[in-house]
């Protein structure tokens, strides 16, 4: 007869360390990837941008509340600020 069976709904974790991609201003391949690598005493965030093309690592510590895409804002602050004071 009609049996529902019920399937076990799996809850799909969200994954917080998901790689994200942008484009390195070094060398302009879309290829820098930021990596969430842990917390910082003052719960700010830790991220390792890593260009896979020219080898370009920095790492960038943005507050608790901000993701990937502001580290690498803040990077490329940071490239732009190097270029300004050579
Ligand atoms: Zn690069």
């Amino acid at each position: 007869m009609g049996r529902r069976r019920r399937r076990k709904v799996t809850p799909v974790k969200v994954r917080r360390s998901i790689p994200k991609v942008f484009r390195c201003p070094k060398c302009d391949n879309e290829s820098l990837v930021a990596t969430e690598t842990g917390t910082g005493e003052n719960g700010e965030k830790e991220f390792i941008l890593k260009c896979g093309v020219c080898g370009f690592t920095q790492k960038v510590t943005v507050n608790k509340n901000q993701q990937a895409v502001d580290a690498y804002n803040k990077l490329v602050d940071i490239i732009a600020g190097l270029a300004r004071s050579i």
